[in-house]
């Protein structure tokens, strides 16, 4: 009788979880990110972002951004990630219902369910564009071999040829979100983004150090268009992938094991959402050799398992921070 009234208690429980879920996805779509992070940050417009100073770091010039169609907020200064509910436990440090409470009892602006479509619809042509432009640079880059990428790579110690997905191009760095207009073309390794057909959808540009002073004194990786989901697909694997954090770790990989099946998701945080094919039972992540990789793939360890993939680990040695360090032989520890 009374394991009876536990269950059914513990049932009620879970119910209620459902439903709280339910009202935060209600308060999520009725109130933009806008309306919570406008109190505390003067925004101002910037294409169909809203851009101002970010309230977790300090800083001069903005680099945190608002995007009421897809929810959430960003900063490229200091990393800070989340929609509105995130938004108001990090500003107060209050608890995820406390925050929601707070929220839902608040009287903030809201917008219509077609205001909110409205957005959407723009945020999905825009992201439609972003994947256009990526192909399109995709499609005018070069081969690596003869190229300023190839002595980017050996400068790396890696000598194997990369594969089709990995080459050289003339292309901008920025784009002027007001205007439209595109930054100068400089030389950079352009790395083709696969989704799940092995269509290019994104890219990522590296550019060179000290090439151009905007992007400053070290090589400055961009991406551009569809980037979650998608991975860079080195080599295939019927089974089995390995997950590489970056080009350079992945190409290490491969040239100190021939053949092995790599892919690389661009971030760590990127591996659970990659389109991976049907065959694949099997990921193994290579991962970095400091505190902050080893947490990020542990985060995506999980999210993979809950995918009903095998997940495992291989580290470089431990005198190496890296795949590529390891193979040029670079000790980050002396
Ligand atoms: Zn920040």
């Amino acid at each position: 009788m009374t394991g009876e009234r536990r269950h059914a208690g513990s049932r009620r429980d879970r119910l209620s979880d459902v439903e709280f879920r339910r009202l935060v996805d209600e308060l999520k779509s009725r109130v933009p990110v806008s309306s919570v992070v406008g109190r505390a940050v003067k925004l101002r417009k910037a294409g169909h972002d809203l851009v101002g100073l970010c309230p977790f770091h300090q800083e001069r010039s903005p680099s945190f951004t608002v995007n009421d169609a897809k929810e959430f907020y960003h900063c490229f200064g200091c990393g800070a990630h989340g929609d509105i509910i995130r938004f108001v436990m990090d500003r107060e440090g209050c608890g995820f219902r406390e925050a929601y409470q707070r929220l839902a009892s608040d009287d903030l602006p809201t917008w219509t369910p077609s205001e909110r479509a409205k957005a959407q619809a723009e945020a999905q042509l825009e992201d439609l564009e972003k994947e256009k432009d990526a192909r399109r640079f995709y499609a005018e880059a070069q081969p690596i071999a003869g190229t300023p990428g190839e002595i980017y790579f050996r400068a790396r110690a890696i000598t194997i040829a990369p594969p089709p997905c990995v080459r050289f191009g003339m292309v901008p760095s920025w784009r002027n979100k007001e205007t439209g207009e595109w930054g100068r073309k400089r030389p950079a390794v352009i790395c083709g983004a696969q989704d799940g057909t092995g269509a290019i959808v994104g890219i990522q540009r590296i550019f060179f150090k000290n090439d151009d002073p905007r992007l400053g004194k070290k090589d400055c990786k961009l991406s551009l268009g569809t980037i979650k989901g998608s991975a860079l697909q080195l080599a295939h694997g019927e089974r089995t992938i390995i997950l590489a954090e970056g080009p350079e770790d992945g190409l290490s990989i491969m040239q100190e094991g021939p053949g092995l099946p790599v892919w690389v998701p661009f971030g760590t945080s990127m591996m659970p959402a990659v389109d991976y094919p049907a065959s694949v039972r099997r990921v193994i992540i290579a991962g970095q050799n400091n505190t902050a990789g080893r947490i990020a793939a542990n985060k995506a360890a999980i999210a993979l398992a809950e995918r009903g993939l095998e997940v495992s680990f291989v580290w470089p040695d431990r005198r190496y921070d890296d795949w590529n360090d390891q193979l040029r032989g670079v000790s980050a520890h002396g």
